[in-house]
């Protein structure tokens, strides 16, 4: 079977065959180095690359080749960067990774090779096991997580089906209001089981083992395990007795891995949550002998502010998640994934660059112990600015002390301070994006829940009178401690807007052009949604003057029937069969206020074109 150095041999070739100076590269394996480790030693003579493995020895390869002036800042073929000529550094160094997984959370199946290629290229090893280029994945060191059939939070149903078990069992379904209960739809919001329920874990435990053993996931090293989304969980004595949710679900974990360890013939490593309701640590000690090898506690800080860095004590939500993430690297045993949220589903990949954050947050990651990290949800190409936060990221999760600032300088040759100063008006425009599309917490409660908001979520509900923005952050026409206000943030997408075509009208590098023009696209898509917005709010606000809520119905109405248009920008972000896909038709269906612009539309008197299957009802998923 092929190895990865013979990737990184064929790979070496095709980028240096041209050049006449072209250094030979030799690669071995060295047994002494760790298993992602690689030295280089060398200068115009030569390089000499030895890897803990052969993984560890194709990483030196990327490492020698982005030293010579390579780089891949995304995918598609527009992006690859080759110097002009090979200037030889002498080199002596020896370098391992800052996180031992480097990726992107995925389920279903919607990778390319040039996808995969791309995050090998940029050494990252983190991914679905849907991919459809798994031997090329694991031929290169990748380890991806299993899908379970329904997803990571539906186990319950998956593994404890209540058509199957319920009737002879009600006491291992949830006690809700005094009655057992086991609704599981599969779109809505569902039961969890009786955690405490030692027979119901176990039976769910093992009908996991047999699927891991002989079934759907018999390729699975890897697995994340969850209660439902926005779940509902059983009320009984037990259950409370455990503790909190967290140590509630600890129990169902804890029985899966004493089952799978007994049952499955090789190590699978499970993934706990620490999501919404189970963002605290458990309140109750684990069992003695909770194996904390072969588990992985993974972070989701999904109600987080993009604003603000992440341990920045003066933002309200980012200083609460940032409590709860310390409190499970300093207080637990756990080894910590973390899980990001530069893509979020709402976002849907609108050119948001969160760069800048990230070279500041992936360090204080790891200077927290996380040893991990992936995002949600990358898309696979066409990503104009968007290469900006996923090159920024693979190269901070491989070195998280690395200096990503010749990315201007690299992806846009003699445009790049004009494009300095584009990314810097649309970074400053983006800032209260978090809040505008998505949702973030706003308040803590005195339970310690948080408290979360959507401007997007209350400007579509027509039934909610406002306020539709919140206190703090974010306001329709106020600025607060520069962040910006929606009118300033479309005064600034103005701006952002003029500086691009100054750059395209200026810029006659050919390779250059390409990327400005995606760029382009992606911008546009993005200014059009936030127009989009900012006439919802506009007509929202002035419901009662006629005049002014006429003028606002058009102003959406012609950004709502120019996203209706747009497809190539949604395209990429989920695949068939991704429970959100809906949101992804076209751009009208990315802002998710389809319903409500269809029933002002019809209001204000303003023509549309006929509604596409699938096009209304707005859907929410994180
Ligand atoms: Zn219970
Ligand atoms: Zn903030």
């Amino acid at each position: 079977m092929k190895d990865a150095i013979d990737f990184a041999r064929r790979d070496l070739h095709r980028c240096l065959q041209a050049y006449p100076n072209a250094p030979k590269v030799e690669l071995s394996v060295d047994d002494a180095l760790g298993e992602q480790e690689y030295t280089i030693d060398g200068d115009s003579a030569g390089y000499r690359i030895a890897g803990g493995s052969p993984v560890g020895a194709m990483y030196g390869a990327y490492a020698l080749l982005s030293r010579l002036g390579f780089r891949w800042f995304s995918p598609d073929e527009w992006d690859e960067e080759r110097p002009g000529a090979l200037c030889l550094p002498v080199l002596h160094l020896r370098e391992k990774p800052s996180f031992s997984l480097r990726g992107f959370f995925g389920v279903e199946r919607r990778d390319s090779e040039a996808f995969i290629t791309w995050m090998i290229r940029n050494r990252m090893n983190f991914w679905a096991a849907s991919s459809g280029y798994s031997e090329l994945c694991s031929q290169c060191g990748f380890v991806l997580r299993g899908n379970p059939p329904g997803g990571t939070h539906r186990i319950c149903a998956d593994f404890l089906p209540p058509e199957r078990y319920f009737a002879s069992h009600p006491e291992w379904y949830a006690l809700i209001d005094g009655r057992r209960r086991a609704n599981m739809p599969a779109d809505n919001v569902s039961d969890n089981i009786c955690f405490s329920n030692d027979e119901a874990c176990m039976t769910l435990a093992l009908n996991l083992a047999e699927a891991l053993e002989n079934g759907p996931l018999s390729t699975t090293t890897i697995l994340a395990l969850a209660p439902f989304d926005n779940g509902i969980w059983c009320q009984c004595e037990n259950c409370a007795k455990l503790g909190n949710k967290t140590s509630q679900f600890m129990h169902l974990l804890y029985i899966c891995q004493k089952v799978l360890k007994e049952k499955v013939s090789r190590k699978v490593t499970l993934i706990s949550s620490a999501y919404h309701e189970m963002l605290p640590i458990p309140s109750m000690p684990l069992p003695d002998d909770f194996d904390y090898d072969g588990v992985m506690l993974e972070f989701f800080p999904i109600e987080r502010c993009y604003a603000h860095d992440f341990n920045d004590a003066s933002c309200l939500a980012n200083n609460a998640l940032n409590a709860r993430l310390l409190d499970w690297t300093r207080n637990t045993r756990f080894k910590v994934i973390l899980c990001e949220y530069y893509n979020v589903s709402t976002f849907a990949s609108m050119a948001l660059p969160l760069a800048d954050g990230m070279t500041r947050d992936i360090p204080y990651y790891k200077s927290c112990g996380v040893e991990a990290m992936n995002y949600m949800h990358v898309s696979t190409a066409l990503w104009g600015e968007l290469a900006f936060n996923n090159w920024t990221f693979a190269q901070k999760l491989w070195n998280a002390e690395a200096d990503t600032s010749d990315f201007f300088e690299k992806r846009y040759h003699a445009s790049a301070s004009v494009m300095r100063r584009f990314y810097g008006t649309l970074a400053q425009a983006s800032r209260n994006c978090k809040l505008l599309k998505h949702y973030q917490t706003v308040e803590v409660n005195k339970d310690g829940g948080l408290v979360n908001f959507c401007v997007r979520r209350r400007l579509a509900d027509l039934s909610n009178p406002g306020p539709f923005f919140p206190e703090t952050h974010f306001h329709y026409d106020r600025d607060e401690d520069g962040l910006p206000s929606l009118l300033t943030t479309i005064r600034l997408l103005d701006e952002a807007k003029a500086i691009l075509k100054e750059a395209l009208a200026h810029c006659d590098d050919e390779i250059v052009q390409q990327r400005l023009l995606i760029d382009m696209c992606r911008f546009s898509y993005t200014y059009d949604i936030v127009c989009f917005m900012e006439a919802l709010a506009r007509l929202r606000l002035n419901e009662n003057d006629a005049d002014k809520a006429q003028k606002a119905a058009a102003d959406l109405h012609k950004y709502g029937e120019r996203l209706r248009q747009e497809k190539s920008m949604t395209a990429n972000i989920r695949a068939e069969g991704a429970p959100n896909l809906k949101m992804y038709i076209n751009g009208l269906t990315a802002t998710q206020c389809q319903d409500a612009y269809a029933a002002l539309m019809k209001k204000y008197g303003l023509p549309v074109a006929p509604w596409q299957p699938g096009e209304l009802t707005e859907i929410v998923q994180g």
